[in-house]
């Protein structure tokens, strides 16, 4: 991310909180959220981990960026953005959020900082969910938490790859970069190609609209959607095969660029929906 992004962010922020006064709680978050990502990857300013010709040669042999390679953030910047975070959750649940508990336990990973990061990129998270007994917030709420708090250390990286991953394309259901599930999908303006967005890494790449974002089924007949009718401009795309879905933004009738992340947050009405159907987000 940056300013000039995060100047974008605040101020479609600020359109939806004019037109939804009751999403005023998740904006106030997310909006905090957002500033607090900025900074941190505005500070971090690393080195790319692998020069653009090994990106290709990984990209073009289908794997994706970051495997394999070992992933350390700034364990000072990565710990003081922890804590700003742990103060924005504590401020929205009126109730103090365990942070120094849950950084302590982050940080003493045996495999260090990277040992978490390539732990959490595989979904191996039994010791979080261990956690959360002790507390009185939901596994949920500690994954949201830990995901907003590496996500900003990975953007600062995978922003070198986007342009590669751009040329040469990437037809898989997972992120080129990180490796992690779509989280969000967009409908471009001018011509309704999909575009994946990993909520993680924040790469975005192109996708057939007519195939799964999870299982990658393509029949048609087992893939139905169905629009908002708060902002009818977003849409849930289900499959009837793995009974998982996707939200999706369709900027054709948005009428402007979509951002996924501030598209994700507004839209929770959307994941109660789908949730009560039956589906599950990927
Ligand atoms: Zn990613
Ligand atoms: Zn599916």
């Amino acid at each position: 991310m940056n300013t000039n992004r995060l100047e974008r962010i605040n101020s479609e922020i600020e359109r939806y909180r004019a037109a939804q006064p009751e999403l005023e709680t998740i904006l106030a978050l997310y909006q905090k959220v957002f500033d607090i990502q900025e900074s941190a990857s505005s500070q971090e300013e690393p080195a790319p981990l692998i020069s653009d010709e090994d990106a290709i040669a990984k990209l073009a042999a289908g794997e994706y960026i970051l495997k394999d390679i070992p992933f350390e953030p700034s364990a000072e910047l990565f710990h003081q953005t922890g804590l700003k975070l742990g103060r924005a959750f504590t401020q929205t649940a009126g109730e103090k959020f365990p942070t120094p508990a849950l950084l302590k336990l982050i940080e003493n990973h045996p495999g260090g900082l990277s040992g978490f990061i390539t732990a959490m990129l595989s979904d191996n998270l039994e010791y979080l969910a261990k956690f959360t007994q002790n507390t009185s917030f939901n596994p949920e709420t500690l994954l949201f938490f830990v995901t907003n708090l590496v996500s900003p250390f990975l953007t600062a990286q995978a922003k070198y790859y986007q342009p590669q991953v751009d040329l040469l394309g990437w037809d898989k259901n997972t992120c080129p970069f990180c490796g992690s599930s779509p989280r969000y999908s967009c409908l471009d303006k001018d011509n309704g190609a999909r575009r994946l967005f990993c909520s993680l890494c924040h790469t975005q790449w192109n996708y057939r609209r007519i195939k799964c974002a999870y299982c990658s089924n393509a029949n048609a007949e087992k893939l139905r959607h169905f629009y908002s009718a708060l902002f009818p401009y977003q849409r849930v795309d289900v499959c009837e095969k793995c009974k998982t879905y996707i939200k999706t933004t369709d900027e054709r009738r948005l009428g402007r660029e979509c951002l996924p992340e501030v598209e994700d947050a507004v839209s929770i009405h959307l994941d109660s929906i789908a949730q009560n159907e039956g589906y599950q987000p990927g």
